[in-house]
C-alpha cells in the first residue's frame, strides 16, 4: 500500500487503524467475517477498470474476453457449490439481489409476506422504510411468542387470510433451521411464489450443515460476505430456466448498470475456497463454537431466544434483566467485544434500545478460535454484562482480549494486498 500511503495518507491511516481494530477486538457481529487475502487481491485488482454491461459473450462493450472467462467461472462455481442450475453473480449486494428477485416474481402493489424485522427478518422483507415495503403491500409473520420459534401453522393461517403473491423465508437473527418444505407447502396452497433469502446461512448450506432451499424455492438469494466468507456482494440462484432469464434482465438493465467484475472475480475465488473440503471443517467449527458459547452463557444464568442454536448465531434475551440491549452492546464494546443489540420476541423496548444482543461466531472461527476460547469469551461476556458500568473491569478485560487476539492473527504481518 506504498502508493496509497504517499498519495492519500489520511485514508491510508484510517485503513490502518481499522485493520488494527479488526485484529485486536473480538468481532462477534453475526453477519461479519474475514475474507482471505486471495479474495481481497482479486477485489483490489485492475478489474475495477472494466465496463462489461451485459453477460458473458453478450456484452455491450468490447474487450470483455478476460472478464467473460472470470464471470463464467464464478457462475460455474456458484452452480457447483449450491447444486443450482442457474446463477447470477452480478448483484452488488444482498438487498439488490432481493430487489431483482422481487421484480422477477411479482409486480408493484402485489402482496408479500416476510418475517417481521423485529422478530429477526430483514429490511428488504417488507419494512415500510424499504422498497419492499413501499412498492408492495407488505404483511409480516412473526415468531411464536411462547417458543420463540417460527410456527408454520400460524404462518399458514395468516397466508390463507392475506393471500400473498410472494412469501419470503430467511432471517438476519434467528438461531434455528428453516423448514423450506413447510414454507413451500404454504406457498403452493395460497398460490404464492417462494423466495428464500439465505444471506446469513449460505455458508451452512454450501457445506451441507443446513438443508438446502435449492429446487424448493422459486428463487434463492444470498449475500456472499457473511458465513460464505467472500467479498461484499450478492448472488441469485434458481432451478427454473425461465426465471433465470427474468432474473438476469431484472439485474441488468432492470436495476443495475455495469457489473463489478473485480468483485465477481473475488466471488469466484471465495466460491473456489468454499468448494474445498476445509470449508466444511470451518463451518463445522463455527457451529460448535456457537453451541459452546450458548451452553456456557446458559450455565452463567442468561436466557437465550429458543434456548440455544443450530447455526452460527445466538440471541441473548435480557427481557428479565434491567440491562437493555443498547447498554449491553456499549458495555461489551468497552470490553473489546463487538456485537449488536437486537430485538427479541415479545419485545417491550423500542428498536433503538431493545432487550437482546445478537452474537455470532463466523469471524472468530476464521481466525482459528475454538471451544476453549469460546469458554473464556463467555466468561468475559458474563463479567461485562453483570457489571455493565464498571469501566476498570472493562479495561482489564479489553487488555486480556487484546492478548488473546495476538495469538490468533487475522492477517498478521501479511497486511492487506499490495
Ligand atoms: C444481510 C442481509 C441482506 C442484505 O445484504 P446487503 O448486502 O447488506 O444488502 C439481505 N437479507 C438478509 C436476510 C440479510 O441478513
Amino acid at each position: 500500500m506504498e502508493q496509497l500511503k504517499n498519495s492519500d495518507p489520511q485514508i491510508y491511516n484510517w485503513i490502518n487503524q481499522e485493520h488494527e481494530r479488526q485484529e485486536s477486538e473480538l468481532e462477534m457481529i453475526a453477519s461479519e467475517n474475514y475474507t482471505s487475502l486471495a479474495v481481497m487481491q482479486a477485489q483490489g485488482s485492475i478489474l475495477t477498470n472494466k465496463y462489461a454491461e451485459g453477460y458473458p459473450s453478450k456484452r455491450y462493450y468490447g474487450g470483455c474476453q478476460n472478464v467473460d472467462l472470470i464471470e463464467s467461472l464464478a457462475i460455474q462455481r456458484a452452480q457447483n457449490l449450491f447444486k443450482a442450475p442457474f446463477a447470477n453473480v452480478q448483484a452488488h449486494s444482498g438487498s439488490g439481489a432481493n430487489m431483482a428477485a422481487f421484480f422477477a416474481l411479482i409486480k408493484p402493489q402485489d402482496k408479500i409476506m416476510g418475517m417481521d424485522l423485529s422478530h429477526g427478518g430483514h429490511l428488504t422483507h417488507g419494512s415500510p422504510v424499504n422498497f419492499s415495503g413501499f412498492l408492495f403491500e407488505a404483511h409480516s409473520y412473526g415468531l411464536n411468542p411462547q417458543t420463540g420459534l417460527l410456527d408454520y401453522d400460524l404462518i399458514r393461517s395468516q397466508a390463507l387470510k392475506v393471500r400473498p403473491q410472494l412469501i419470503i423465508a430467511g432471517y438476519s437473527a434467528y438461531p434455528r433451521y428453516l423448514d423450506f418444505h413447510a414454507f413451500k407447502a404454504i406457498a403452493d396452497e395460497v398460490g404464492a411464489s417462494l423466495l428464500v433469502d439465505m444471506a446469513h446461512f449460505a455458508g451452512l448450506v454450501a457445506s451441507g450443515h443446513h438443508p438446502s432451499p435449492i429446487g424448493i424455492a422459486d428463487i434463492v438469494t444470498t449475500t456472499t460476505h457473511k458465513t460464505l466468507r467472500g467479498p461484499r456482494g450478492g448472488l441469485i440462484l434458481t432451478h427454473q430456466e425461465e426465471l433465470a432469464k427474468k432474473i438476469n434482465s431484472k439485474i441488468f438493465p432492470g436495476i443495475q448498470g455495469g457489473p463489478l467484475e473485480h468483485v465477481i472475480a473475488a466471488k469466484a475465488v471465495a466460491f473456489g475456497e468454499a468448494l474445498n473440503p476445509s470449508f466444511g471443517e470451518y463451518i463445522d467449527q463455527v457451529i460448535k463454537n456457537a453451541q459452546t458459547l450458548a451452553t456456557e452463557l446458559v450455565n452463567q444464568g442468561f436466557d437465550l431466544v429458543t434456548g440455544g442454536t443450530d447455526n452460527h448465531l445466538l440471541l441473548i434475551d435480557l427481557s428479565k434483566k434491567e440491562l437493555t440491549g443498547k447498554e449491553a452492546e456499549t458495555a461489551l464494546g468497552n470490553s473489546g467485544i463487538t456485537v449488536n443489540k437486537n430485538t427479541v420476541p415479545n419485545e417491550k423496548r423500542s428498536p433503538f434500545v431493545t432487550s437482546g444482543v445478537r452474537i455470532g461466531t463466523p469471524a472468530l472461527t476464521t481466525r482459528g478460535m475454538k471451544q476453549e476460547q469460546m469458554i473464556r469469551i463467555a466468561h468475559w461476556i458474563t463479567q461485562t454484562l453483570n457489571h455493565p458500568t464498571d469501566q476498570d473491569l472493562h479495561k482489564k478485560i479489553k487488555q486480556e482480549i487484546h492478548e488473546l487476539c495476538k495469538q490468533f492473527p487475522v492477517y498478521g504481518t501479511q497486511k492487506r494486498p499490495q
